[in-house]
């Protein structure tokens, strides 16, 4: 029996329900003795960082991943030899005790793979590069011509089928957005279409030979693509009649620390929300045991998603959710329109006393030259509640403040009202701003007569928040509203969260905004801190710049509003030719200033130009201190030492016109 997760008929449709928390039905694979699909919980990966010759440093790491929570272990196995030696890693585990399913992760080179398929429980093969060598070309494929190419492919395919239906191996046939072959890159381009026809190539080849022990994946470093890609994987498994494989998930080259995590959870989590993906591994530029406590946290907030409040179901999808678009809206003072999505600070807990109190949000004085100056992660307005801020604020940041607080101000050019929809319903007209009004509210409260309603209003914005469980579906469902009846009122996005959560107030609210923002939803973001034991002010204020910091790193992660330097740097592996996180902390030390630029950071030439996508910049070890800078996808410069390298990278940076003395930015506005 074939099981279908889209009904066929259904537009835009790929994934159980959009409304109601379901996980995607999947056939179930075998990977040695921990079997992966949706009857089975989500299982949570990782991969060593070590060189895998070193047969004692790769066991000692695969134990401190196991420890850390990871049920699957990946390994580079980038020659025979490598491949090879998995079987002394393999066996040194086995007498510790530890018999966690290792992976193969194979690039360019078959021989390696079909040597590990009979030694490891699984291989994963990257299929824009098991049977091709990337060259840039772009070539004009006839039909029969890309047949042909078809038929090399499977004949350099075949015999690992074969060893692993032989031996009971699993395989990922694992797309990555930055290393698809020219031969996809010249019929599909550099598309999420395009991700999915090439692993769909290899699989149609697999059922052929009635191999079906597969999971897919379709990273990619860009959220959006990543996102757009596995949703369209699903459908068209689906429309091919093709089995429902598992699905593993990931955010290619995520980065470290906090940008890591929010850009891995925009990702990941989003795709979780809708009952997809069965196997996650967040790559983090820092050692791989820190990885599984983040993919866990991300993954057990699944465990008890339903049952949950009831949402209207969706026929069909009024969006295409298979590429961006940001929803049309009409732009309300700054809001909305053209404009960035705008960040709102929650100052509604936390009387304001001091100018000294908004440095948090990027706004402070400088003594010398006696101005105010804000920072890119400067917030836009400030909602104050009920408790106005006593003095005027700096740099054009507005503030928003509750309507009954509001009418006693004498400001009114610069702060706005905050109604709920009763007092927006039953208030007196001449009682609101004739520039910005905001109304707050969930769903329930904007039925859809109240939209009919400000149709036509050319002053308000909303305020959607969700009291329900599965939030970010309930909020998605009212901007689905919103674009099924042409309302183009601009909404400010709210999510609130307990101060104490940890790494999981990050992952959390990454995935709920972010989910949002990925499918062009949201002209503004409004993270709200609860407050669980009582704090001082200034713990208050930290917990303020956190916040702020989250906010912009979502919109960043979601590709929405760039505020910082973005760094693609891949996690490491046994490929890795210098320590990637002292290098990338370097390099990070030298270039944060430099709004809007990304750096990749890759510590391989044979997969770090591929991977590292679309930045603009390339760091790439190449050999043992020699390494290579690279312009977008062309080298600039060979061999440079370690000691030169970050030099020549800023020398790079200048020659384009691109580089700005630390200090002098210009979007440090003086007021
Ligand atoms: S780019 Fe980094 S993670 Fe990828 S193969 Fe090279 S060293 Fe390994």
């Amino acid at each position: 029996m074939s099981i279908l997760t889209a009904p066929e008929n259904k537009l835009n449709i790929y994934c159980p329900s959009l409304t109601e928390y379901k996980r995607r039905e999947t056939i179930t694979i075998k990977i040695g003795d921990i079997p992966m699909g949706s009857d089975y919980p989500i299982r949570i990966q990782s991969m060593t960082t070590v060189d895998t010759m070193d047969t004692q440093g790769s066991i000692d790491e695969v134990i401190r991943m196991v420890d850390s929570g990871c049920e699957y272990v990946r390994i580079t196995a980038p020659s025979v030899k490598e491949a090879q030696n998995l079987e002394n890693i393999r066996n040194g585990l086995h007498k510790k005790g530890i018999f966690v399913p290792l992976i193969a992760d194979i690039h360019f080179t078959p021989n390696a793979a079909e040597l590990a398929a009979r030694i490891v429980e699984k291989v994963r093969i990257n299929p824009g590069n098991y049977a091709d060598r990337k060259r840039f070309e772009v070539i004009d494929y006839t039909d029969a011509s890309y047949a042909a190419e078809l038929e090399r492919i499977r004949e350099k395919f075949i015999p690992l089928i074969k060893i692993c239906k032989e031996y009971g191996t699993a395989m990922r046939i694992g797309t990555n957005h930055g290393s698809l072959s020219d031969r996809i890159l010249s019929r599909y381009g550099d598309t999420p279409l395009g991700m999915v026809e090439s692993a769909l190539e290899f699989l149609r080849i697999c059922e052929e030979f009635n191999y079906f022990n597969i999971a897919l994946s379709m990273k990619s470093s860009n959220t959006q693509v990543m996102v757009e890609a596995y949703r369209l994987l699903v459908q068209r498994l689906d429309q091919e009649g093709l089995k429902p494989y598992p699905l593993h998930l990931g955010v290619t080259e995520a980065g470290e620390a906090e940008d890591g995590r929010i850009k891995s959870a925009v990702g990941i989590g989003t795709l979780l929300e809708d009952g997809l993906g069965d196997t996650v591994r967040v790559s983090l530029t820092e050692a791989p045991e820190k990885e599984a406590p983040v993919a866990r946290a991300l993954v057990e907030r699944y465990e008890h998603r339903a049952p949950h409040a009831p949402i209207n179901p969706v026929e069909n999808c009024p969006i295409n959710p298979f590429q961006y678009t940001r929803r049309e809206t009409q732009e309300v003072y700054n809001i909305g329109g053209l404009n960035v999505p705008r960040v709102i600070a929650d100052y509604s807990d936390l009387s304001v006393e001091q100018h000294e109190d908004l440095k948090s949000i990027g706004h402070f004085f400088l003594p010398v030259p006696d101005k105010w100056a804000m920072n890119d992660q400067g917030a836009d307005f400030i909602y104050s509640g009920q408790t106005p801020i006593p003095f005027m604020l700096p740099n054009g940041l507005k503030e928003i403040i509750d309507f009954k607080q509001w009418l006693d101000q004498n400001d009114k050019l610069n702060k706005f009202p905050a109604f709920t929809v009763k007092e927006w319903e039953s208030g007196d007209q001449s009682e609101r701003s004739s520039q910005l009004n905001f109304i707050k509210g969930t769903i329930h409260n904007f039925t859809v007569e109240f939209l009919e309603r400000l149709r036509f209003a050319n002053n308000i914005v909303l305020l959607i928040h969700s009291e329900n469980h599965h939030a970010m579906p309930e909020m998605r469902r009212f901007f689905y509203r919103l674009v099924e009846m042409k309302i183009k009122t601009p909404v400010i996005i709210q999510r609130t969260y307990e101060t104490d959560l940890g790494d999981s107030l990050t992952l959390y609210s990454a995935t709920d905004i972010g989910g949002l923002l990925v499918d062009g939803f949201g002209d503004g973001t409004l993270l709200s801190p609860d407050f669980q034991y009582p704090l001082s002010h200034k713990q208050k204020l930290q917990s303020a710049a956190a916040y702020n910091s989250i906010t912009f790193g979502i919109l960043q992660a979601a590709r929405t509003r760039m505020s910082k330097t973005e760094y693609i740097s891949c996690p490491s592996c046994g490929r890795t030719l210098f320590d990637l996180q002292e290098t990338t902390a370097m390099i990070r030390k030298h270039t944060e200033h430099l709004k809007g630029i990304k750096i990749g950071i890759m510590g391989c030439i044979v997969n770090g130009p591929g991977e590292m996508a679309d930045a603009d910049y390339g760091y790439v070890g190449m050999g043992k201190d020699k390494i290579a800078l690279y312009r977008g996808q062309e080298v600039i410069k060979r061999s440079v030492t370690a000691a030169k390298a970050v030099e020549e990278l800023i020398e790079l940076i200048r020659e384009d016109g691109r580089w700005i003395e630390p200090g002098t930015d210009e979007t440090y506005n003086l007021s």
